[in-house]
């Protein structure tokens, strides 16, 4: 059935242009809903997972986008086409049909992300109200030296260009290990998603579509 076998971007793409090219209103409204969610613009529900094979489409989804005026696809696409052409994949296909002012948005939001992920990544320490109660608590220490624990496996340079997957990650790791109570390893955890949530709001700011 349809929902077990989800049509692909290029499927739905192809839809949405033959809809519009005709002129079948209803058709083109299922592809537009179906686009949209495929690359949600909403902070909330999006889980910072993989965007799976939609990830390759992400020129598309651009192209698209502006095309047909679809401007709630543009952060994600953006920020997934950065976050793939930057990591390990490398994967820049399709940057040949961005226009130039999409070129120059991508470098905004690259160095944006980018300096963003340096700024998360410090760890500010927190006043643990738990402290002197004949309980320790580390996370009045500044953060720096959590770097080996919390950021193994070189995510420092992994998540350079996504820091949305390395903020959640952080929110994920275990705090404890460096002596966080458990009133600190909620407020951390919350601070990370503040940080979240300010990164994703931001990012409105390189899509003004009015
Ligand atoms: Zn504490």
């Amino acid at each position: 059935s349809f929902y077990h076998n989800p049509p692909s971007f290029p499927a739905v793409a192809s839809i949405l242009r033959a809809a519009e090219t005709f002129q079948v209103s209803r058709m083109s409204d299922f592809a537009r809903k179906y686009i949209e969610k495929l690359f949600p613009s909403d902070y909330i529900g999006i889980t910072w997972g993989t965007i799976g094979d939609t990830a390759a489409y992400t020129a598309d989804a651009i192209v698209l986008g502006r095309e047909y005026n679809i401007p709630s696809i543009m952060k994600r696409a953006f920020y997934e086409f950065v976050k793939r052409s930057s990591g390990p994949e490398n994967d820049d296909a399709g940057i040949e049909k961005l226009s130039s002012e999409d070129l120059v948005c991508l470098a905004r939001v690259q160095q944006m992300l980018a300096s963003e992920w340096l700024r998360a990544s410090v760890f500010p320490p927190l006043a643990c109200a738990a402290v002197g109660r004949n309980r320790k608590c580390a996370s009045h220490a500044a953060g720096l030296h959590y770097w080996d624990i919390l950021l193994k496996d070189d995510a420092l340079h992994k998540y350079r260009f996504d820091p949305m997957g390395g903020l959640k990650m952080l929110m994920e790791a275990d705090w404890k290990k460096v002596g966080y109570c458990e009133g600190c390893l909620v407020e951390r955890r919350t601070k990370l998603r503040m940080v979240q949530y300010r990164i994703w709001t931001a990012m409105d700011t390189y899509f003004k579509t009015a």
